[in-house]
């Protein structure tokens, strides 16, 4: 019995691979065979016929919609194999329970406030020790031997840019240096989705997105995925998957495939209206200071533009504003709602003191520089000088 392990387009099989976006939209081919239906149908099955084809037996362990969506995702990560998850966060549980008692995570120091919390509020409980490292501080390579040299982690955590501060991480780097210690390296890819970076030909072994974000796009489904070329890992995910009950719903598993057909059209509007909004934003009196990977100010830019085809659509802005003010431009915007999450098309704002990183706490947060007046915009897709005047008007108020 054959089992796919991702769907095989008709696409994927004959002549040269296809570009990104020609791979994104035509996905899940292998189903519409009998039909023509140009897009795949949605299996709500929850269960399937003993020795079918496909190998399904019940939707907790695979649907022929996982399917679709892991051969789309694997693609344009360049990856062997992918599995999808109900949220960022149950790809990120998956990742981890393969862990043991007294393993240790080595990590990036800023990350999403989600996987903090989950490292040390939940994994913490059964023995899973997270150490943390600034991976952009000049002797970041000394500190990771001194941090490896008596034994090695059993993974390592990375995100890059970092959610709020947009620190670009040298993935390369760190995945030489761990490859070096037999160290699998784990990279957050949701800010930068495979279309502008792609952890796996850097080096990691792991590539996770919450795909809630850009590679649906629409702000209406939760997913996570995980993508490697590692058949061990492979089975892990998928037994955790089945074993944990992570899995999506095949909905909004559809939901996301839909999705991500517009990723690389989306991209191109967000990432070009973020660039501009930088600009824009970066000039105002009341901006103390701002980040985005490919400004010259920024700190890792020559590494961002080495490691990312474009800098994204999520700028971090540093007011001249106390929490209440800062909150009070959050709350005043008309075309940015002030949300937590990101990625879609419509703008956000959000104050990740009060908000995604509230979870973190206050001492390592004002390490951080999560501070009172900073702000994290999501960038959309909607005319830019309609987001850069209702910026500048929030920005004037505060005076
Ligand atoms: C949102 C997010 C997650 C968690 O994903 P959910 O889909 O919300 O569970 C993980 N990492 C990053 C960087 C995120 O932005």
């Amino acid at each position: 019995m054959t089992r796919p392990d991702v769907d095989q387009s008709p696409a994927s099989e004959s002549g040269p691979a296809p570009g990104p976006a020609t791979a994104a939209i035509h996905q899940g081919e292998t189903y519409s065979a009998e039909t023509g239906a140009v897009t795949a149908p949605l299996f709500l099955s929850s269960t399937f016929a003993h020795g079918n084809p496909g190998g399904f037996d019940y939707t907790r362990s695979g649907n022929p919609n996982f399917r679709i969506l892991e051969g789309v995702l694997a693609g344009l990560e360049g990856a062997r194999h992918a599995t999808v998850f109900g949220s960022g966060v149950s790809a990120m549980t998956a990742v981890l329970s393969s862990l043991r008692q007294g393993d240790r995570v080595l990590c990036e120091e800023n990350l999403y406030g989600c996987t903090v919390r989950l490292l040390e509020q939940v994994f913490a409980r059964f023995g899973v020790e997270a150490e943390w490292l600034d991976f952009t501080a000049v002797d970041w390579p000394e500190r990771f031997s001194a941090l490896t040299a008596a034994a090695p982690p059993a993974l390592i955590w990375l995100e890059s840019p970092t959610n709020p501060l947009l620190k670009v991480i040298d993935l390369a780097a760190v995945s030489a240096r761990a490859r070096a210690i037999g160290v699998p390296v784990l990279v957050d890819n949701t800010f930068a989705t495979p279309l502008l970076q792609q952890p796996l030909a850097l080096g990691a072994t792991l590539s996770l997105a919450s795909t809630t974000k850009y590679v649906n796009g629409h702000s209406d489904v939760l997913g996570g995925v995980v993508c490697s070329n590692d058949p061990a890992w492979q089975e892990r995910l998928r037994f955790a998957q089945k074993a944990l009950g992570l899995q999506p719903s095949a909905f909004d598993s559809w939901l996301i495939s839909r999705g991500v057909k517009t990723l690389s059209l989306r991209l191109e509007r967000q990432c070009a209206n973020a660039a501009a909004v930088a600009e824009a934003l970066a000039a105002h009196p009341a901006v103390a200071a701002l980040r985005y990977p490919f400004r010259a100010d920024h700190p890792q830019q020559a590494l961002a533009r080495r490691q990312m085809r474009q800098g994204g659509a999520m700028i971090t802005a540093t007011l001249r504003a106390g929490e209440d003010q800062a909150y009070g431009f959050c709350k005043g915007l008309r075309y940015f709602t002030m949300a937590e999450s990101l990625g879609g098309v419509e703008s956000l704002v959000c104050h990740p003191a009060t908000m995604t990183h509230a979870a973190v706490r206050p001492e390592v947060r004002r390490r951080l520089g999560i501070d009172a007046g900073l702000v994290r915009l999501s960038i959309g897709a909607e005319d830019s000088a309609d987001l850069i005047a209702d910026l500048q008007r929030g920005l004037d108020r505060l005076g």
